[in-house]
């Protein structure tokens, strides 16, 4: 009996899930947000209750004493000790870590350098990793990585068409994301469908504010879209997905203010994808009010990201030569049937056919109707059940 924490470190936030191992009981769930602020906000979830606190929290160390002290105060723990175990979500593994890892000072540093890798996440990761070890050391610490599913990936796939050296020197290649979330679900997806998951070719859609798609092969990644960084694929949130790189100096050169790639790039993460298109909005719901009301830019939007998912699609059902299923997940892909319907629509000489009657918000499972070749599944994702499995397998 332990109870062990996942715990997810954004740059100005940390997401936790408290667990009862190893029967997987969620006991509390919360999120500090705005870190660094004098009105930093923190909310925490338990036994149905919501209770929220403003108050200045300094720095990941802080808001971790607090989330602790949280778990006392409401009698989710009664003693520190309880907690036996932590693991932390990173999100750039480079090539070092292809699995999960328990971390040592090795460890830790090599986080920190691969920050290269994924600037605006593994420093505020190995800040969450460096908290919990300087209030709680000798608890189990595991790093769990968004690239490690990846590792599987064959060379043909992760390589770019570039010189060499760019790999080899450079380290430029796909890495790849959410590979906990495409993992989970490929390994649930088998479990509904009933067939071992070595006997299966699925393509897994992780539709949130981030978007990638894996072609996962006998349980194995095969290819995935994101990329050297999570700016490639699809259209995203606030993302553009890919585009011809050769826009990134044209704009510098045109366009006041954009006075360097870095610039190009932050427009490109930032205020571009479902945001840049509307003008508006980055989030789901209120581009599908926009289109409601008849806004045009919300329906381009909408009509351009429903495309570039299905684009995907096409390619990984030409990677896997077929497949057995495509499956929804994150906050869209398991919510927006609309757009499931859509997607698939267009997917119909390829063997896929959502059935309507079950194709309805709030549904989980087989959505496709019983003669489509290929079937379309909705699977709730859950990273940091992963993230507190791992912990449990390497607590030894
Ligand atoms: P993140 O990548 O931040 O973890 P999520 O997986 O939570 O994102 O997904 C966030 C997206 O899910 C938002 O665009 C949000 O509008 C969308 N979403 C959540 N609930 C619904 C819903 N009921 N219908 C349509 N979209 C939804």
């Amino acid at each position: 009996m332990s109870k062990t924490i996942a715990i997810n470190a954004g740059s100005s936030s940390l997401k936790w899930q408290l667990y009862q191992m190893p029967e997987e009981t969620v006991l509390a769930k919360g999120i500090i947000e705005r870190i660094g602020l004098d009105d930093a906000i923190s909310t925490v979830k338990f036994d149905g209750r919501s209770e929220s606190q403003t108050l200045s929290i300094k720095d990941h160390t802080v808001a971790v004493k607090l989330l602790l002290e949280d778990l006392k105060r409401f009698g989710i723990i009664s003693d520190f000790s309880e907690i036996t175990g932590v693991g932390h979500r990173v999100v750039a593994g480079g090539e070092i870590f292809k699995q999960s890892a328990l971390v040592t000072d090795e460890v830790l540093a090599q986080v920190e350098e691969l920050a290269a890798l994924a600037p605006l996440h593994n420093p505020a990761n190995a800040a969450g990793i460096r908290a919990f070890r300087e209030i709680l050391p000798d608890i189990t610490s595991v790093v769990v990585f968004d690239t490690a599913f990846h590792a599987s990936m064959p060379e043909v796939a992760y390589r770019y068409p570039l010189e060499d050296k760019y790999y080899t020197d450079y380290q430029v290649r796909k890495y790849g994301a959410h590979g906990t979330s495409h993992f989970y679900v490929a390994q649930q997806a088998a479990d509904i469908l009933g067939k071992p998951l070595e006997d299966l070719k699925l393509i897994t859609a992780h539709i949130g504010n981030g978007v990638s798609l894996t072609a996962v092969d006998g349980g194995k990644s095969v290819d995935t879209s994101m990329g050297f960084t999570p700016l490639a694929g699809p259209m995203m949130g606030t993302r553009s997905g890919d585009i011809d790189p050769a826009i990134i100096p044209y704009l510098v050169e045109h366009v006041p203010g954009l006075d360097d790639a870095a610039a190009v790039i932050n427009v490109l993460n930032k205020e571009s994808g479902i945001l840049g298109v509307t003008g508006r909005t980055n989030d789901m719901r209120d581009l599908e009010a926009g289109v409601e009301a008849g806004d045009p830019k919300c329906q381009l939007a909408y009509d351009m990201f429903a495309d570039r998912l299905k684009k995907f699609i096409g390619q990984y059902l030409a990677v896997l030569n077929g497949a057995d299923a495509l499956v929804f997940t994150a906050g869209i892909g398991e919510n927006a049937a609309n757009l499931r319907a859509k997607i698939v629509e267009g997917l119909t000489w390829f063997g896929l056919d959502i059935d309507p009657e079950k194709n309805v918000f709030g549904t989980t499972g087989i959505i496709s109707t019983d003669a489509a070749r290929v079937k379309v599944l909705v699977v709730p994702t859950d990273e940091e059940l992963v993230i507190a499995r791992d912990v449990e397998a390497l607590r030894g």
